[in-house]
């Protein structure tokens, strides 16, 4: 049980920890109390490392490599759920010419304001990230279709009315453009899969005219009669109540896969 044994092992004044202490003293708000034993101070310097590793630094958002990781947890919950779950990106439109027009610090300042905006029109179940650059996404758990084109259209909005002040007396105003994809359901898909298809849509919605939205279609999955007794018969002796029950938009199999047929 080497785990349990080697915080007593610690002398923490041999651990060269103060890079790691500058980052925290930097960018967090509370650095660990070294007063506290070395096991609890140590885990508190790694959580709070962690952390770090996980933030954008400017807009105080999650960053890619969080985002990355909910993307992969959430394609497994969609595939064993079936549970629709939408990722959207967002981009800014034009934002060149706000850094080219007002110089990057209010570019920066930009960035801040929107995010602060995307921040506020979220449920707590969901997740936002800076994607980098100009680019943000979020993933909508449990986000069935109508609500997804009004979740994106309501963010879109909300950034479009947002009053950005950036010297006394001058505001500006940014638009963003939305491309969104649900995860497939009931069929295994790849995190690179999925942000390849939302970013389809965002181009899509920046070659459209930009400040817009644009989400893929779900395709219908639907299973005929016929592909259920198939499917069921076997099983059911063909009790049609019990096929209906069981399958939905989308059936299981007798070896516990899914079939699905996408018309
Ligand atoms: P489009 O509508 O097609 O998206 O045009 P765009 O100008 O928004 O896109 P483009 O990719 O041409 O420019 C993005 C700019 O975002 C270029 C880059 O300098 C700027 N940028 C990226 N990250 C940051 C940042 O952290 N701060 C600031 N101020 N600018 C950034
Ligand atoms: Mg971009
Ligand atoms: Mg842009």
């Amino acid at each position: 049980m080497a785990a349990k044994i080697f915080p007593s092992l610690v002398n923490i004044d041999d651990l060269r920890l103060a890079d790691a202490l500058a980052l925290l003293e930097h960018d967090s708000e509370s650095v660990p109390d070294p007063g506290a034993s070395p096991a609890v101070y140590l885990q508190l310097v790694i959580d709070k490392l962690c952390e770090l590793s996980l933030k954008d630094p400017l807009t105080g958002l999650s960053n890619r490599r969080y985002f990355q990781n909910v993307l992969g947890r959430e394609i497994e919950v969609v595939t064993r759920s079936g549970e629709p779950a939408l990722l959207l990106m967002l981009d800014i439109d034009h934002f060149k010419h706000v850094n080219d027009t007002h110089g990057h610090p209010v570019g920066d300042l930009v960035l801040k304001a929107v995010a602060t905006t995307l921040a506020g029109c979220i449920r707590p179940m969901d997740t936002l990230a800076r994607f980098g650059g100009e680019e943000f996404v979020i993933i909508l758990p449990s986000c069935q279709g109508h609500y997804g084109h009004q979740v994106a259209e309501r963010i879109r909005e909300s950034v479009s009315k947002l009053n950005i002040t950036i010297a006394p007396k001058v505001v500006i105003q940014v638009t963003i453009s939305v491309g969104g994809a649900y995860a497939p359901r009931w069929v295994r898909s790849t995190p690179e899969l999925w942000v390849d298809r939302a970013d389809i849509e965002l181009y899509r919605a920046k070659s459209e005219g930009r400040n817009r939205v644009c989400i893929e279609p779900q395709p219908i999955l639907s299973v005929s009669a016929e592909e259920k007794n198939l499917l069921f018969g076997p099983l059911t002796l063909g009790d049609p109540a019990w096929i209906e029950s069981m399958s939905g938009d989308a059936s299981v199999g007798s070896s516990g896969s899914v079939m699905n047929r996408v018309n």
